[in-house]
């Protein structure tokens, strides 16, 4: 058996959307991907019981009410059914301590289950100088350099104190709360990964490595690797019990 690895979509007008490069890696992992679509709050149990881990995938803005903020003129578009499943996703995962990996809108949704809050537009509502974290070169490219804290899982995955990463946002983490730890940030400071110190595999990345993955940078790959096989660890645990 492979892990089971739910991951969230898009929603527009017209259609459920998943970029592929986040198929490809999981199938790459040696995971089975499973899309999970909006509107399925009611299904929540069965859904996550038979996933063996999350991925909460890149996407628009969350809606700042969920934090209890006004939109500032800078918010972009918002899609509140998407929110609610992927917040009823995380709380659920969590209670389950199964594997979640949140990748940059989903580091967000991951923070903001737990009760953080966001920068809505960290270009308008952040101190200057800050670097381009929305860059204009190819999702495959690398951008600005992340600092790592030491003793995380993903220092254990990094290898090194500063990774170079790729960075598609305009919003950001704002507060961070337990037991969620900041586990790396950019040369502005702004937070690029946290991770949970009280489950198994919690972790979320501001950068897209899937992304990265299409050139075969290292770090990406071992992230997926390592959250792969936290998966497979919890299903056989779930297995055994
Ligand atoms: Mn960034």
């Amino acid at each position: 058996m492979k892990p089971l690895i739910g991951i969230t979509s898009n929603i527009d007008s017209t259609a459920h959307t998943l970029q592929n490069t986040y198929i490809q890696a999981v199938i790459a992992g040696g995971g089975v991907p499973f899309i999970i679509p909006t509107g399925v709050e009611s299904d929540i149990q069965q859904i996550t019981t038979l996933l063996d881990g999350l991925i909460i995938s890149g996407g628009g803005d969350m809606n700042p009410h969920i934090f209890n903020e006004e939109p500032v003129p800078q918010l972009g578009n918002v899609t509140p059914e998407r929110d609610s499943i992927e917040m009823e996703l995380v709380r659920h995962m969590l209670t389950l301590d199964k594997p979640i990996l949140g990748i940059c809108r989903g580091l967000q949704v991951l923070n903001v289950a737990i009760g953080g809050t966001l920068y809505q537009d960290i270009g308008s509502q952040c101190s200057s100088p800050i670097l381009q974290h929305d860059q204009k070169a190819k999702r495959e490219y690398q951008s600005h350099a992340v600092h790592i804290e030491k003793g995380t899982i993903l220092d254990s995955i990094a290898a090194s104190n500063k990774i170079m990463v790729n960075s598609f946002h305009h919003q950001a983490l704002k507060d961070v709360p337990s037991p969620l730890v900041v586990t790396g940030k950019a040369s502005d400071g702004i937070v690029e990964a946290v991770e949970s110190t009280e489950h198994h595999f919690v972790v979320g990345v501001q950068w897209h490595p899937e992304a990265l993955m299409q050139n075969a940078d290292q770090v990406s790959m071992r992230l997926f690797e390592a959250y792969m096989k936290a998966c497979v660890e919890r299903m056989a645990a779930v297995e055994y019990h």
